[in-house]
């Protein structure tokens, strides 16, 4: 049905009861080729990279490489890439990380988080999103505050948003991951429950939202890719 409007009000009241897969199915036959996939490896990717790797193996994953990830995230790239059969396509700065520290000093994370991530984040995947008429990522409401009312279906600009995953709790996420026997990225261990890149991420205490770890110490909450700028304001669109 592509082409057709795209009721969003509509299939949000539908797919709010529809499994996570079936979400993703939606998105898979409604988009196709033109549905975006990124994916951070991070804390709980697991489940969504799996429902990827079964309901739309075909399909690419990006993966922003900002050049100041943890290397356990790399290695857990590693491993579910091919523990899934993965297609993963793997997107850089223009500027590499000693070029940039170079320019910016080794501080800019703490004195302009807002442009470091604009540039090692959101510049990077700006043409992808150009290109594309939907987006998936792993947003779940019970992550922080923030994300409380993710809706299933969101409208960025000309993109729709797609959050398979939002009705799940950090237990459905313990769950799935124990029931498909996938790896927990290393770094869950030590309560890092919410993983970015290392100089902005920290391991939570206990009561902490997950991602509570993420540029603390500062008002910051999103890298800026997932900021949700018209969120809850679901429309009819043509997409
Ligand atoms: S999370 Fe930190 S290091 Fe990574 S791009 Fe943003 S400010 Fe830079």
């Amino acid at each position: 049905m592509i082409g057709a409007p795209l009721d969003l009000e509509r299939e949000n009241a539908r797919l709010e009861n529809a499994t996570p897969e079936e979400r993703l199915a939606f998105a898979a036959e409604r988009f196709g080729e033109d549905l975006l996939f990124t994916s951070s490896f991070g804390a709980q990717s697991g489940v969504l990279l799996h429902m990827w790797s079964v309901v739309c193996r075909e399909l690419p994953v990006t993966f922003i490489d900002t050049g100041f990830l943890f290397d356990e995230t790399l290695l857990y790239r590693n491993e579910l890439t091919d523990r899934l059969g993965l297609d993963v396509r793997v997107v850089r700065p223009d500027v590499a990380h000693d070029a940039f520290v170079a320019s910016y000093g080794s501080e800019i994370q703490k004195t302009d988080p807002d442009f470091c991530c604009g540039v090692n984040k959101v510049a990077p995947i700006a043409p992808l999103k150009e290109a594309a008429r939907a987006w998936v990522s792993g947003l779940r409401r019970d992550q922080s505050r923030t994300r409380a009312d993710v809706a299933i279906l969101e409208t960025e600009g000309h993109l729709v948003r797609v959050h398979p995953l939002a009705t799940l709790t950090t237990f459905d996420i313990a769950a799935y991951l124990a029931q498909h026997r996938i790896p927990e990225h290393p770094m869950v261990a030590r309560r890092y429950l919410s993983i970015g890149c290392a100089p902005c991420t920290r391991a939570v205490a206990d009561g902490e939202d997950e991602r509570a770890g993420r540029w603390a110490g500062s008002t910051k909450t999103e890298c800026g890719l997932h900021a949700r700028p018209d969120a809850g304001t679901p429309s009819r669109a043509d997409r």
